[in-house]
């Protein structure tokens, strides 16, 4: 038999025929591997739920069930959190959520979730009174040990649940007899009017017809446009007119299509490098965040730098590299220490996306007021490589995107993350908590792992560098 759970119908919300999909032709889901960062969300659920527990047995003496069962066997299938029993009799479900607010749209609708566990409760013979939301209280800050009543928030959303069970009750409805269907409509999906940002993994799998590069490369086209060519049947980029009206960024994506080449304008990358100062400092930090707090005077959620990679190029073409690891969760004194004996007090400081590096620089300011100084003069130093990608080189190969993981492996295919065991910002916070963790050989592996990736990201921007300096020169 069919059946639908929490996780299910939230996915169903989001999106009918993705679920459809996942559920009817798993191995045709993309997103069937169980990622890392994923295993990541999940260990902080059960760690959240591991202080709510302790929270309920230090302040209540009530009758307290975990993760009770509502299952009446007719496809519906819930498990709900904490369940009491108050002395009066009344049923009180709780949700436990990792977020530091109850969220109402989009992929985390909170309330619908509990509401269908209040429906699969009813249908279970189970009437819940109260419904409440348990979230992390986003203002907390750790000092020492975490206290269950201070990090949780407990918000009665009773009045809310009850005004959407019957849409919910509907809702559920629809999404079992989808289950249902042995077939669905495969020719494409909704999405084709949105912008890529918005495509789930699936928009590959109902829209085979669509090859690269596509309408979707043309970075923030608006919506109208989009209509516009789809109601011409136009997807490929090839198929957009040269001359069709687009922003100045737009039309070099366009361009890059028509002719197979990118769009370079060489007097803008020129002024973009002739402002760098040598040394060029190439820089990159990772951080760890975690819903509940690892370390005293970070909030939930809340991102401390843990490593950085530094590559110096000094004019005459000498290359160093200098690194840090934080091997104990700790606030990132260290890190800054070392940062103070590997920069010189002149050179510009390389970063892709810099205001990622410059928001920790003003965090650490913060937190290390003795280091103000040091870190606002890199801040100051500071320069964008990713902002020539903006303009000023464009290649429809990039997709739209100016991430570094899209421009990379076109500039300098001969370096790639593919052999790294740690190859994105997720996964390097997940293996640096597992890092944390380990002893002996497997700290050290795991180590180097993060290191290697972390080197690989500024070498990368080095290497691109080196790509645009030929491109001047050619
Ligand atoms: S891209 Fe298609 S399959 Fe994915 S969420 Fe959008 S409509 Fe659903």
């Amino acid at each position: 038999m069919v059946q639908l759970t929490k996780t299910d119908f939230i996915q169903y919300l989001n999106c009918p025929k993705s679920l459809w999909v996942m559920k009817n032709e798993p191995d045709n889901y993309p997103d069937g591997e169980f990622s890392s960062f994923l295993q990541k969300l999940t260990r902080e659920g059960y760690e959240v739920e591991g202080y709510v527990r302790k929270y309920f047995d230090e302040t209540v003496t009530t009758d307290i069930d975990f993760q009770s069962i509502f299952d009446n066997g007719d496809g519906f299938f819930a498990r709900a959190d904490v369940l009491e029993t108050t002395e009066e009799g009344d049923v009180i479900l709780y949700e436990i959520k990792s977020s530091t607010r109850v969220k109402t749209s989009g992929s985390h609708n909170h309330l619908k979730d509990i509401c269908f566990q209040g429906i699969c409760g009813a249908k279970a013979g189970v009437i819940i009174d109260k419904f409440v939301l348990v979230h992390l209280n986003g203002t907390y800050e750790k000092a020492g040990a975490i206290i269950p009543s201070e990090l949780l928030v407990f918000e009665d959303v009773t009045e809310k649940v009850i005004e959407i069970t019957s849409e919910t009750e509907t809702e559920m409805e629809e999404a079992l007899q989808l289950l249902e269907q042995s077939e669905i409509n495969k020719e494409g999906c909704s999405c084709k009017f949105k912008s890529r940002a918005h495509h789930c993994d699936t928009f590959d799998y109902f829209n085979r017809g669509i090859t690269k590069p596509s309408i979707y490369s043309l970075p923030r086209l608006s919506e109208k446009k989009r209509r516009d060519l789809i109601a011409d049947d136009i997807f490929q980029l090839k198929d957009v007119p040269e001359d069709y009206e687009l922003s100045d960024i737009q039309t070099g994506v366009l361009l890059s299509a028509h002719q197979s080449k990118p769009q370079i304008d060489l007097g803008a990358i020129r002024g973009f490098l002739e402002a760098y100062e040598f040394p060029l400092y190439f820089f990159d930090y990772e951080t760890f965040g975690s819903a509940v707090p690892l370390i005293d005077g970070i909030s939930p959620h809340k991102h401390f730098p843990v490593q950085y990679s530094l590559h110096i190029l000094d004019e005459d073409g000498t290359l160093s590299h200098k690194e840090f690891l934080q091997k104990e969760p700790q606030l990132p004194r260290n890190l800054v220490e070392q940062m103070v004996q590997n920069f010189g007090s002149v050179g510009s400081v390389v970063s892709w996306h810099a205001s990622f590096e410059k928001t920790q620089n003003k965090e650490m300011a913060k937190w290390f007021p003795d280091k103000a100084g040091f870190l606002n003069d890199l801040n100051d130093r500071m320069v964008d490589l990713e902002d020539v990608f903006k303009k000023s080189y464009v290649d429809a190969r990039f997709e739209g995107s100016t991430s570094i993981k899209k421009v990379l492996p076109i500039l300098c295919p001969h370096l790639g993350y593919d052999h790294l065991a740690v190859q994105d910002g997720a996964t390097a916070m997940d293996a640096w908590q597992k890092m944390v963790d380990a002893s002996g050989d497997d700290l050290v592996a795991k180590a180097q792992e993060l290191l290697d990736y972390c080197k690989l990201d500024t070498l990368a921007m080095v290497e691109i560098y080196r790509f645009l300096e030929k491109v001047l020169d050619s």
